[in-house]
């Protein structure tokens, strides 16, 4: 009888993890990290995508993101 053993040690390839490690690794631009608008620690992912910031990334996380379009959308309303 022959037994099945799953690979312990299965490569799977992860382009995207790959890229994240290296981009880490150069440091070419200052990774998102910190929220300009809490000032707290965020990971990566934390961060809103920006095409127009060098970074590729908003310097405020998405928390403060929404806080601000909603204080907005509230303050326009009150104006009306
Ligand atoms: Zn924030």
């Amino acid at each position: 009888m022959t037994t099945f053993r799953p690979s312990a040690h299965a490569t799977v390839d992860f382009p995207l993890y790959d890229d994240e490690v290296a981009g880490e690794m150069v440091n070419a631009e200052p990774a998102p990290g910190r929220c300009y608008a809490c000032g707290a620690v965020k990971s990566y992912e934390a961060f809103a995508r920006d095409a127009s910031k060098p970074s590729g990334r908003k310097s405020v996380c998405r928390e403060c993101d929404s806080r601000r379009a909603l204080a907005y959308y509230h303050s326009k309303k009150a104006a009306a």
